[in-house]
């Protein structure tokens, strides 16, 4: 006979977030479809999964129609990271539009519930602070991060309007900095960046003033909250899911300056140009309607980010 189980779709699965999802779907008894083009993730990060019964990798690229059958979707695909999105800033745009229309399509062929990344970027520098979901943002359509922030608005007017036409299932996550163990030691995020540092001894180098803030949430937390949004029925956001902890870059420098141990020092470099200056998210849409709230304090999170670091840079200097 037939055995009926969840098949889950995760775009981005072998990236940072997506590979943590993937461990929780496959701990929790999914069946995982995982589709990566390996551009900021890697085989490294799911190595683990490879072999699992209920688990199958492929690489795929989502500006190209992927013709597969799943309940569920999870579009993850997307690189993150300023430096990664602004590398090929054309493509980014694809992924996050084509791209989107693909998966939509997907969706609707398959009658697949689809939860997409989006991100705090959406409401650009902003003017309203903390920021709301009914906030509408302050993003420059012509700046070196529109690539990354407008296709995102994009992807959320494309899902809601697919919603509207089509009756597709949706779930949009606006996500805030978010940060753990398979961040790729070289992506150029700030906890990667300032760990790595760290860990060899140079200087940490913080992009202006440092006085800039961001609200750091672990990718456990993070991962329960998407979870949470995507098996409930009857929201289908926008629901900011972050931690409202807010610092300075300077303050995270001196979080782990102490965690590491080092003895690096801070050293200041340009700011990037449209870099917002502040940033926190308003979870109590999260708190009120999913029951969701992060559990892990920054200075554990960044212990075990460091841990993980360390064991990867022992790993590649014990290499001939
Ligand atoms: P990541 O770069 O580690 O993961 C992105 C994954 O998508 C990578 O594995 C990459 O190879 C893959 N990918 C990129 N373009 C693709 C394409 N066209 N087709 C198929 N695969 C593609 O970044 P992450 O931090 O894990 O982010 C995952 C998602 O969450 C992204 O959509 C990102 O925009 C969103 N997000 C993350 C954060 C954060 O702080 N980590 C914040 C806001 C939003
Ligand atoms: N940043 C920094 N040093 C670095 C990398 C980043 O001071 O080595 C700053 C960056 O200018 C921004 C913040 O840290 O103000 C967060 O940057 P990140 O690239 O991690 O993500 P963003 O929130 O800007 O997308």
């Amino acid at each position: 006979m037939f055995q009926f189980m969840t098949t889950v779709l995760v775009t981005g699965g072998a990236g940072f977030l997506g590979s943590h999802l993937c461990d929780r779907l496959i701990e929790r008894g999914d069946d995982v479809i995982c589709a990566d083009n390996f551009f900021t993730g890697s085989k490294e990060n799911v190595r683990h999964l490879i072999g699992h019964p209920r688990f199958e990798l492929i690489r795929h690229d989502i500006v190209h129609p992927l013709y597969v059958e799943a309940d569920r979707i999870f579009n993850l695909a997307c690189p993150a990271s300023p430096e990664a999105y602004q590398f090929n800033p054309i493509k980014t745009i694809k992924t996050s539009t084509v791209g989107m229309v693909n998966i939509m399509g997907l969706a609707k062929r398959c009658g697949a519930r689809v939860l997409h990344a989006s991100t705090s970027e959406v409401y650009g520098d902003p003017l309203v602070h903390p920021q709301t979901e009914d906030y509408w943002g302050h993003v420059n359509p012509i700046g070196p991060r529109s690539c990354y922030d407008e296709g995102k608005r994009i992807a959320e007017s494309l899902m809601v309007n697919y919603h509207q036409e089509h009756g597709t299932e949706i779930r949009i996550i606006r996500i805030f900095n978010t940060y753990g163990p398979r961040m790729a030691p070289d992506d150029g995020r700030v906890v990667s960046n300032f760990i790595m540092q760290a860990l060899k001894g140079e200087d940490l180098t913080v992009y202006g003033d440092g006085l800039q803030t961001r609200s750091f949430c672990y990718c456990d937390d993070l991962i329960a909250g998407m979870m949470k949004l995507m098996d409930q029925d009857e929201h289908t956001g926008p629901i900011n899911i972050g931690n409202p902890v807010e610092n300075t870059m300077l303050e995270l420098a001196e979080a782990v300056i102490k965690v590491t141990g080092s003895r690096s020092k801070v050293v200041h470099m340009p700011l990037p140009k449209d870099d917002p200056r502040k940033r926190c998210p308003d979870i109590t849409k999260a708190r009120t309607l999913l029951g969701w709230e992060p559990q892990v304090r920054l200075a554990e999170g960044l212990m075990s980010t460091m841990e993980w670091y360390k064991l990867k840079l022992e790993q590649s200097q014990a290499k001939p």
